[in-house]
């Protein structure tokens, strides 16, 4: 396997040219608080003369990250509360989340784990606490799906995912599989044969859902590594995050959609933007993301759309951010019903 050593100082991003030395101070400050990892694939797609390049925005730090709204949460979407044991997240009744591992090759200044992710964060799952993870998964035949997630799982070796992959075969019960992950696009050389082998268990389906979310970030080697993971017999689906400054714009989701469609990913998960601090730059109103998923109707194939999605904060779970179940109130904010038919506020009250 071939993972290339990225930037993971502001030094190291300063010195590439990613961030100008009037910025530089508050660079190292956001870094202080929020891991940051650039990969070399990146590296080589971000426009060092575009302020505003959308594949730098994502993974640069930015002041505007110390800046934390009174509605921001360390743990925007609950996990803590529906985590029964260490490394599983009970949300729904039929599929768990199991994070093995809390680092990613990247670290995107979005991201709504941004609390528990990175070099400082929750580490990975000890030897002792995935064997109670995988006998929590094991005792609960209700349990269809496990959704391996984190941080980034293809991160792991191929010998770790593989014994992983191997307990989870043992379990009857389990049968379907998904990774969430970003390396096929961030990192494609490391989606080897010996990666792409230890995804698969005898007797079970494996999805593999990739985060994208610009049409830049399909190179010719991305799509490579898209490829070899379709071709050995994985089905892949998509998830996005609507992004100010990087997707929020009609003609590039479309054309982001339709990149994921062309090879082969089906997509699945558009994401309003999580309520994780020092993130408010990024996050548009649901109004504004409804009228633009809305725009995207008649103007991309049905294969295209993906489920516009908001995650409830608080840990109540998903709901369709422009269906029936999110009502806009007299005072411009919102009611968003969850799938036990309870009301929550939008945004919600400070803590
Ligand atoms: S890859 Fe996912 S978990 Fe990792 S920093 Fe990005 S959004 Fe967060």
């Amino acid at each position: 396997m071939t993972a290339l050593r990225g930037l993971t100082t502001v030094a190291e991003l300063a010195e590439a040219g990613l961030v100008p030395e009037a910025k530089r101070a508050d660079a190292a400050r956001v870094a202080e608080r929020y891991a940051v990892a650039v990969t070399p694939a990146l590296v080589a797609l971000i426009d060092a003369d575009d302020p505003l390049d959308p594949i730098a925005r994502q993974f640069v730090p930015d002041a505007a990250e110390l800046v934390t709204l009174p509605e921001e949460r360390a743990d925007p979407i609950g996990d803590l509360a529906h985590s029964p044991v260490e490394g599983i997240v009970h949300r729904y009744p039929d599929r768990v989340l199991l994070k093995a591992v809390h680092v990613c090759p990247v670290y995107c200044r979005f991201c709504f784990r941004r609390e528990m992710v990175g070099p400082e964060g929750l580490g990975t799952l000890s030897a002792n606490a995935l064997d109670a993870a995988v006998a929590y998964i094991a005792a609960r035949p209700e349990i269809w799906e496990v959704i391996l997630t984190g941080g980034d799982p293809l991160v792991l070796s191929p010998r770790r995912l593989q014994a992983i992959m191997e307990r989870l075969g043992a379990i009857a019960h389990v049968k379907i599989v998904r990774f969430h992950t970003r390396v096929p696009v961030v990192d494609p050389a490391r989606v080897d044969a010996a990666l792409i082998d230890a995804l698969k268990a005898s007797g079970k389906t494996t999805y593999v859902a990739l985060h994208a979310n610009h049409p830049r970030e399909f190179t010719a080697d991305a799509r490579a590594a898209i490829a070899r993971i379709v071709d050995a017999g994985m089905a892949m689906i998509s998830q996005t995050v609507l992004l100010k400054g990087v997707n929020d714009d009609a003609d590039v989701l479309a054309a982001l959609l339709r990149t994921f469609v062309e090879n082969r990913v089906k997509p699945y998960y558009l994401h309003h933007p999580d309520l994780a601090p020092g993130t408010a730059h990024f996050r548009l109103t649901l109004a504004e993301g409804r009228a633009l998923v809305e725009s995207l109707r008649g103007r991309v194939s049905g294969l295209c759309q993906p489920a516009y999605i908001l995650d409830i904060p608080g840990g109540h779970g998903k709901v369709r951010a422009d269906s029936t179940a999110v009502e806009e109130a007299d005072d411009g904010c919102f009611r968003l019903r969850d799938f036990r038919g309870d009301v929550h506020a939008y945004p919600p009250q400070a803590d």
